[in-house]
């Protein structure tokens, strides 16, 4: 039986881990945290689900196949988790990201609708759609109940198999150091989101920032469903209806400053500020909204936005697994069958590798 380490228990780890247990691997999976925590990328209540990623046809399939992945864990874990509600692209150019994403998304056969300007208001119970050139809809696509979905993951990993530790792991060679004892296996994943860098500084070139989530109080016209996510790609703000009562989620996609997610932090007046000047542009309604709540999350940025999936450069039996860049979540269980065949042999795909990156990637929004 082939055994695997997985360190971080962050929606990349907990995949893996589920992924290999299922296929019959002996697998710790070890987090210095509990799973679901509220320092990691994972933790947070939402994420959406969106096929759309411009002309990029590798992302897409991806998300596409973790739709039906997240589907089959729903079933598996009784658990509700995704909301079919669509993600409605707020396009701002006639051929810019959207009109590339349409393109993609038509080719691979997945559903999608060009919707004139005006049709924002249909969706949403606020919308002025001035400067749009039209809306893009993906029906299929929604919002993941983020952190019950980790949850659930991690579950299912334990239910099949994967022994869960609590503690923190250190690289030492290709073995794992926890707790004062070396540990090591065929294969050692570090799925450390946020903390790769300090834990590989001379392999993994990530940026962490500081990210807030912004959450406003508004009526029930808009609870989620049926009222869509959104994305404006351009203007770089992105957000959904209220979710399970927790209120409306309006988010600024802006790269924030240098952070360390070991710190406490709190949501800026700044981020407030700024989201309120969007809202009064496209959702009015919201613009004065009570603030009901904040959460200051980490971006693991590279320069491209393309995650990391490679090999250690000197121990082949140790790979990296991160960079979620602010778009991995979705991705979290069909990144892990990816990864499971890199371990059955298949090449990994040189847009992953450590090293150097291009820059501006644009996986997420315009922001960078
Ligand atoms: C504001 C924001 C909005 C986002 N929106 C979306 C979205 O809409 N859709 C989407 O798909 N994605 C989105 N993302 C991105 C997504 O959340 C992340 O890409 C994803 O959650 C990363 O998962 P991870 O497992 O790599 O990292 P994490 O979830 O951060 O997990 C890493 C884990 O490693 C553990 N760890 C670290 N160091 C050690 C150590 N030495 N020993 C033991 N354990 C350790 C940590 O405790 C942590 O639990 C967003 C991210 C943010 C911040």
């Amino acid at each position: 039986m082939p055994s695997a380490i997985v360190v971080g228990a962050g929606i990349f780890g907990a995949s893996l881990a589920r992924h290999l247990a299922g296929d019959g691997w002996r697998v710790s999976l070890v987090d210095k945290d509990r799973p679901g925590h509220d320092r990691g990328a994972s933790g947070d209540a939402s994420r959406l689900l969106r096929s759309a990623h411009g002309a990029d046809y590798w992302y897409a399939r991806s998300a596409r196949r973790a739709r039906e992945l997240w589907r089959q864990l729903e079933e598996e874990s009784g658990t509700r988790l995704f909301e079919e509600v669509g993600v409605a692209w707020l396009a701002r150019s006639p051929d810019g990201w959207e009109a590339e994403s349409e393109r993609t998304l038509r080719d691979e056969g997945i559903p999608v609708e060009r919707l004139e300007p005006d049709a924002g208001r249909e969706l949403f119970p606020s919308f002025d759609p001035d400067g749009l050139e039209f809306v893009l809809v993906e029906p299929e696509a929604g919002v993941v109940r983020a952190r019950s979905a980790l949850l659930a993951m991690v579950d299912q990993a334990v239910g099949a198999g994967a022994q869960l530790v609590l503690g923190e792991a250190h690289p030492v060679g290709a073995a794992v150091e926890l707790d004062g004892e070396r540990r090591s296996a065929d294969i050692v994943v570090w799925a450390c989101g946020a903390w790769l860098a300090g834990l590989f500084p001379e392999l993994v070139e990530l940026r962490v920032t500081k990210q807030d989530i912004l959450y406003f109080e508004a009526g029930d016209e808009w609870r989620t469903p049926p009222v869509p996510a959104w994305v404006d790609y351009e203007a770089a703000f992105y957000g959904h209806g209220s979710l399970d009562g927790r209120a409306v989620k309006l988010v600024s996609d802006a790269i924030g400053p240098p952070f360390d997610p070991d710190l406490a932090a709190e949501v800026s007046p700044e981020s407030e500020r700024a989201t309120r000047a969007f809202a009064v542009t496209r959702f009015p309604s919201l613009a004065e909204a009570p603030l009901a709540s904040g959460r200051v999350c980490p971006y693991a940025l590279t320069a491209d936005t393309n995650f990391i999936v490679a090999p250690h450069s000197e121990h082949e039996s140790v790979w990296i697994l991160g960079g979620g860049s602010g778009h991995g979540f979705k991705h979290g269980p069909a990144l892990a069958e990816y990864v499971a065949g890199l371990f059955a042999g298949a090449e990994p795909d040189p847009m992953f590798a450590l090293g150097p990156r291009g820059s501006g990637g644009g996986l997420r929004t315009a922001s960078e």
